[in-house]
C-alpha cells in the first residue's frame, strides 16, 4: 500500500472507532449486545429498517452536504471580508469542510436519535434482549410483568431470559 493509502486507511479506522464510541453513547442501547460486530449490525438494521421512509435516505444526503455547502460559504465570505488573511488558507478550508461536515451529521444526529432508539429497542426485544421498549432499561429477570423504571406494562418477549 502507498504511504497515502496507509494513512487514509488508518484515518479510516479512527473514525470508525469513533463512530462506534458515539453510537454507543447515543444509543445505550447498544451496549446489550456484546460484541462490536453485533453492534454495527444492529445500527445497519435499525437505518435499513428507516430507509423504507423516503425522508431518510435524502435527509442523510442532505445533511452533510448542507451542512458542507454552509461551511464553504462562510469560509469564502471570511475570506471576501479577508478576515482570514492571517491564517494559512489550508487550514481554513479544512476547519470548514470539518465544521460543515459535523453541523450536517449533528442535525440529522438530533433529527433521528429518538426514531433510531425506538427502533433499536424494538429490534432487541425481537431478538428476546430484557428491556423495556418505552425506556430502554434493562428487564433481566424481571417477575412483575411491569418496567421499574417508567411503568409500562412488559409486553411478549421482552422479559424473558
Ligand atoms: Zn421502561
Amino acid at each position: 500500500m502507498s504511504g497515502a493509502g496507509k494513512h487514509f486507511s488508518s484515518v479510516m479506522k479512527l473514525l470508525l472507532k469513533l463512530g462506534r464510541r458515539l453510537n454507543v453513547v447515543l444509543y445505550p442501547e447498544l451496549a446489550r449486545l456484546g460484541t462490536e460486530q453485533a453492534q454495527d449490525e444492529a445500527m445497519v438494521a435499525v437505518a435499513a429498517r428507516h430507509s423504507r421512509k423516503w425522508h431518510y435516505p435524502v435527509s442523510i444526503v442532505v445533511a452533510p452536504i448542507g451542512g458542507l455547502a454552509l461551511g464553504v460559504l462562510a469560509t469564502l465570505s471570511l475570506q471576501r471580508l479577508g478576515l482570514c488573511s492571517f491564517v494559512p488558507e489550508v487550514l481554513v478550508r479544512t476547519v470548514a469542510i470539518l465544521s460543515g461536515l459535523a453541523t450536517g451529521v449533528i442535525v440529522l444526529g438530533c433529527i433521528y436519535r429518538n426514531r433510531n432508539r425506538r427502533e433499536l429497542r424494538q429490534l432487541l426485544a425481537e431478538r428476546c434482549v430484557a428491556i423495556c421498549r418505552a425506556c430502554g432499561y434493562d428487564l433481566t429477570g424481571n417477575k412483575s410483568g411491569r418496567c421499574p423504571e417508567c411503568g409500562r406494562a412488559v409486553s411478549g418477549n421482552a422479559a424473558r431470559e
